[in-house]
């Protein structure tokens, strides 16, 4: 079992150190190497790296023989120190005088001897000690030795006497370090020339040191230089390896987010075709479905037997429901692609909530079902917000309340909380109870989703598309709200949200004036009917006359623009798509020739509700914007607003 000594010399021999250092090295490249092949990352691991794991190998391996030898050398400069003042002083004691053979009762002899145990003695580390002359017989010969403090056996020469042994006997100084036996106790020697009086060469001084001192130096040394080499490697590998697999993954995140770039601008422009199609689907469906309920209101004003007023009937309910999926879908499509703007005006939720009663109060009494309104607050609560929005809502609520009712009560709640920060902010809670079929708990969660109806079987018996509560929903969120539905299957259902508004007017306190509507004229107001469609212009005709107005007709832009400069009108309807000249060039025509301080109100009819139309309108000098099918009282509202009732 070799000793550990022994192991390091031979490391040092051989350069062991070296090739494990090497061999470590190399090890690390390829296990960093396969780290980043998993993820992809080998190409970014750059040629410079490369590179610098060649240099610090390679540097490593020369620093640690060049440090070796700078060592050897410090060390040999160090250990042979002693060696000229011991050899002094063995000649001043006359050692040129022992005699050859040499005897150990030489008086001399005894003396020098004693000298050398007392050197060994205070020189730790020296191992050994002696002096040696060339034998008559050729040999070398140990002439004395340390007496007393020996620590070891004399040195036998037996093998044959390394040559720097005898070099030292013609006079050169010579440091012998090749260690033949590690185990030996003195495995150096640093080895002077001993001078007789004359001068002459007679003997040479041996200083042995412990092999332990000169392997372990220069093993340390070689260490120092190669684990520094490997620190930097392992340092050089580990930052190659984290910066490569960062690339890689910032690579990985620049391609996800190219594709989901791609996913969105495709998404975008599958919802924008899907837009477009809408718009002129409705455009298509709406401009019929405007003259079938046109003229189904027409007739249902004439002379009809029971059977006759049944079948008109059945058309305009058909008609409405047509008429309400369209503006549904479209209000979803709007929602959904964030083009529904709410307005702000001051409006009264009771008023509203009265309004969507009495509207669907047919209905509830057709059902036997009572209708209640409780509302918490009394006098006019005015807030700021979008009226029609708020209609909307509370109708789907209560007009589903009523439609999943077969007796009972559908009651809708109202209940003012104002904060109290000192502004005229509150939170408005409005719910919607009723004692109906109820919705079982697993359903609840997916109330709102598109086309979601609770139990599909209900659809057949009571119709709808689910559409309503995902409408309300979005509605109610835009609002600031969020919608809550609480139900027991068979026992009934509540829909509840809070909305945030600020107060115009609070409760208690004088509701804002009512313009008065005060009315002169002498003859009806004059209306010019612009559109190329002749049943849309008869429809409008018929209606208008009706309600008071005086019609005129224009089957084109050009027309109109020519009526209008020769005649004066207290509004126009204007078309927007006609084949000659459109409604938006029209406009601006008639804007043109207007005189000074004069302004006829041009209101747009439309069945196109593609982006931007109402904008669009405005732009070009027209006063307001209405979809087909019309909502003839709403019409009639809006046109009574652009007409001054002073004026003939
Ligand atoms: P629609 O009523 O047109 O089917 P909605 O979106 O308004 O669409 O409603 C979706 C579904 O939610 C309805 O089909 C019904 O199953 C359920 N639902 C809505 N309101 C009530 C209610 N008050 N009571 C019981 N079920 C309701």
């Amino acid at each position: 079992m070799p000793s550990f000594l022994e192991v390091l010399d031979a490391c040092l021999r051989f350069r062991l150190d070296a090739v494990a250092f090497a061999a470590l090295g190399l090890a690390g490249c390829y296990g960093c190497w396969l780290m980043v092949g998993c993820r992809h990352a080998q190409r970014d691991v750059s040629k410079a790296t490369c590179g610098l794991v060649a240099i610090i190998l390679l540097a490593g391996l020369l620093a640690a023989e060049w440090i070796q030898n700078q060592r050897r050398e410090s060390l040999t400069a160090s250990l042979s120190a002693l060696s000229p003042t011991l050899a002094h002083e063995i000649e001043r004691m006359g050692h040129a005088n022992i005699p050859t053979p040499a005897s150990p009762n030489d008086q001399t002899n005894q003396a020098i001897s004693s000298a050398e145990g007392e050197w060994l003695r205070l020189n730790h580390p020296l191992a050994r000690l002696f002096t040696y002359r060339v034998a008559p017989n050729g040999t070398l010969q140990v002439v004395t030795e340390p007496s007393g403090g020996d620590r070891g056996a004399p040195l036998a020469f037996t093998r044959a006497a390394p040559a720097d042994f005898r070099q030292a006997l013609i006079g050169e100084a010579r440091f012998y370090s090749k260690i033949e036996h590690p185990a030996d106790r003195a495995s150096v020697w640093s080895l002077t020339p001993l001078h007789d009086a004359s001068g002459r060469v007679e003997a040479a001084l041996a200083l042995g040191y412990p092999a332990g001192i000169w392997i372990g130096a220069l093993a340390e040394a070689r260490a120092i230089a190669l684990g520094g080499a490997a620190f930097l490697l392992g340092v050089l590998l580990a930052s190659a390896t984290l910066v490569a697999l960062m690339r890689s993954e910032i690579r990985e995140h620049a391609e996800t987010a190219r594709q989901l770039h791609l996913a969105k601008t495709a998404a975008d422009e599958a919802n924008s075709a899907k837009s477009d199609f809408l718009a002129v689907m409705s455009h298509e469906i709406r401009t019929p479905l405007n003259a079938v309920m046109g003229f189904a209101n027409l007739l249902s004003e004439t002379k009809l037997d029971d059977s006759q007023r049944d079948y008109v009937a059945t058309i305009t309910g058909e008609g409405i429901r047509l008429s309400s999926l369209v503006n549904d879908i479209l209000d979803l499509s709007k929602i959904d692609e964030g083009r529904l703007v709410m307005e702000r005006l001051p409006f009264a939720p009771a008023e509203t909530a009265h309004e969507v009663l009495r509207l669907l109060s047919g209905r509830a009494l057709e059902k036997k079902i009572d209708l209640r309104f409780e509302a918490q607050f009394a006098g006019p609560l005015l807030v700021a917000g979008d009226p029609l929005r708020f209609h909307q809502v509370l109708v789907n609520l209560v007009d589903n309340a009523i439609k999943f009712t077969s007796q009972g009560a559908v009651t809708l709640f109202l209940h003012w909380t104002p904060l109290e920060d000192g502004t005229t902010h509150g939170h408005l809670r409005v719910r919607v109870r009723d004692t109906g079929i109820g919705i079982a708990a697993d359903k609840v969660k997916d109330l709102f989703q598109k086309f979601m109806q609770a139990d599909t079987s209900m659809t057949r018996r009571y119709g709808g598309t689910g559409l309503g509560l995902a409408i309300c929903q979005r509605l109610v969120g835009l609002m600031g709200g969020e919608i809550k539905v609480t139900s027991t299957k068979g026992e009934g259902a509540e829909f509840a949200f809070t909305l945030p508004f600020a107060a115009v007017a609070l409760p208690g306190e004088p509701a804002l004036p009512e313009p008065e509507a005060v009315g002169t004229r002498a003859k009806p107001p004059r209306i010019l009917v612009v559109d190329d469609m002749e049943t849309n212009r008869f429809l409008l005709e018929v209606f208008l006359r009706r309600n008071g107005f005086e019609p005129e007709l224009a089957s084109g832009g050009a027309e109109a623009v020519e009526l209008a400069s020769r005649k004066q009108y207290d509004a126009i309807l204007m078309d927007l798509h006609m084949p000659d000249v459109d409604g938006f060039t029209a406009t601006q025509r008639i804007r043109a020739a207007e005189p000074p301080g004069h302004h006829t109100p041009i209101i747009a009819l439309t069945a196109s509700i593609a982006k931007g139309t109402r904008e669009k309108c405005l732009a070009a000098g027209m006063d307001e914007h209405l979809t087909k099918p019309l909502d003839l009282r709403k019409f009639k509202a809006l046109l009574n607003s652009f007409i001054d009732p002073n004026e003939t």
